[in-house]
């Protein structure tokens, strides 16, 4: 079995990636150790709106329910209201994320690309160090698939990368530790998403809660690995709930745990290989939000596929022309992202308070980066020591 590509999960980068390959004329396979893509959705199921820009997905069958915003509660219950527009990765549309998935994928398929389920990889094949293909294991089965190209496109769990020799290993620090319930039976009437931050709720991270329709939400919580221990998310996230008079008379019809990396990328290519989506660590450090970056990524990558294709040339050297392209679209914006993480880390809860009190009044489609920071100190004099090095960041970043 011989293919141009073969890409290792059909997520969202895997088939967005596969789709604008194939759209070039390159013969590509996804395998996907899943029954059904998609499922089980390990999601809170939020996105930008952005995504309307780039002509990725069709129709709107995704998407539950438009978002106005996003609100942000500080310890004390101070709320600081943004638009749609200035809200980061998750805030825009809440969607159906297994039809998301297999919208993606079916847009794949219409370009001409194959996909083989309930098939997983068990190991890269290698020829002197050169990677030729991957070993996979369907049902009792097991054999090789030949390709020029292999994509990891596996996941925060990804092997590929690893099996290439690439260091993928998350330190705690880096990953957040996730649980959510869809919550029925509860009242949305306001379309914002809430996001509601402490080290009591949720030490380095945040508990969601994003409306999918009138009654029912994700509520959701991330906590940083380095500051959980066993079980501690769920509890948590229980404990939130129950202290929510709104939330308290819900009842779920889903619960998903998973894991979300915080880090900054990998290195994402290889000779005849590239890594996309979560398993290059293309996620937000600071909101945990993967899937625009998939899209924008896989995008390049597809499109850098074509052409090494057509040249027949798959070292490295070609294949950068994807690490050139996501560098440029979102690669500045991860790492001073992932500066601000760290330096978030080390706010306590009274330093939250007085930052949501200065902003909470600000109205920010109408002030400028300087003025926002004039409006943070004005109030709050002392944020002014603790907010340099985020000025700093802000300013080296030119975004
Ligand atoms: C609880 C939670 C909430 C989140 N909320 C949001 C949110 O609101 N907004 C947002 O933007 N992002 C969110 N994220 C992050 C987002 O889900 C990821 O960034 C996104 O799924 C990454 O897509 P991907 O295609 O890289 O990988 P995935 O969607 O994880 O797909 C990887 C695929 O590879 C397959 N696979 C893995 N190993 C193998 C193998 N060996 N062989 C064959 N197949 C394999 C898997 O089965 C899977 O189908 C959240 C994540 C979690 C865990």
């Amino acid at each position: 079995m011989k293919y141009d590509v073969v890409i290792v999960g059909s997520g969202p980068a895997g088939s967005v990636t596969a789709r604008f390959a194939a759209e070039s004329g390159v013969k590509v396979l996804i395998v996907e150790r899943r029954k059904e893509v998609g499922v089980p959705v390990l999601c809170g199921e939020g996105i930008s709106r952005k995504i309307d820009e780039w002509n990725v997905i069709e129709g709107t069958r995704w998407i539950a329910s438009n978002m106005d915003g996003a609100r942000i509660y500080s310890p004390d219950g101070t709320m600081v209201k943004l638009g749609a527009e200035m809200a980061g990765n998750e805030t825009g549309y809440v969607i159906y994320r297994d039809i998301f998935d297999q919208e993606l994928a079916r847009q794949a398929i219409k370009a001409g690309v194959k996909i083989m389920m309930n098939t997983n990889a068990t190991g890269l094949i290698k020829e002197k160090d050169r990677i030729k293909g991957v070993r996979v294991k369907q049902f009792d089965d097991e054999f090789e698939i030949e390709a020029d190209i292999v994509v990891g496109a596996d996941g925060v769990e990804s092997k590929i990368g690893k099996w290439a020799g690439i260091n993928t290993t998350l330190k705690p620090k880096d990953l957040e530790t996730c649980a959510q319930y869809t919550l029925s039976n509860i009242e949305c009437n306001d379309a914002y998403c809430d996001f509601y931050l402490g080290k009591e709720i949720a030490p380095g991270g945040y508990v969601w809660v994003f409306p999918k329709g009138k009654d029912v939400a994700n509520v959701g919580i991330g906590i940083l690995a380095s500051l959980s221990e066993s079980g501690m998310a769920k509890k948590l996230l229980d404990k939130f709930i129950e202290n929510n008079s709104n939330l308290k008379s819900g009842e779920p019809i889903r619960f998903l745990a998973g894991s979300v990396p915080v880090s900054n990328p990998v290195e994402t290519v290889r000779d005849n290989l590239l890594l996309v989506g979560d398993a290059a660590r293309h996620v937000d450090p600071i909101t945990g939000g993967g899937l625009t970056h998939c899209l924008e990524g896989g995008k390049i990558a597809g499109e850098t596929i074509g052409d090494a294709v057509d040249r027949q040339q798959f070292d490295q050297e070609t294949l950068s022309q994807y690490e050139i392209g996501w560098k440029e679209a979102f690669g500045r914006k991860i790492k001073r992202n992932y500066m601000v993480k760290e330096l978030l880390l080390d706010f306590d809860d009274k330093t939250l308070n007085m930052l949501a009190d200065s902003l909470k009044d600000v109205k920010f489609e109408e002030v400028s980066t300087l003025g926002l920071v004039k409006a943070l100190v004005f109030k709050h004099p002392t944020l002014l020591m603790k907010l340099k090095p985020l000025m700093k960041i802000s300013s080296e970043a030119k975004e």
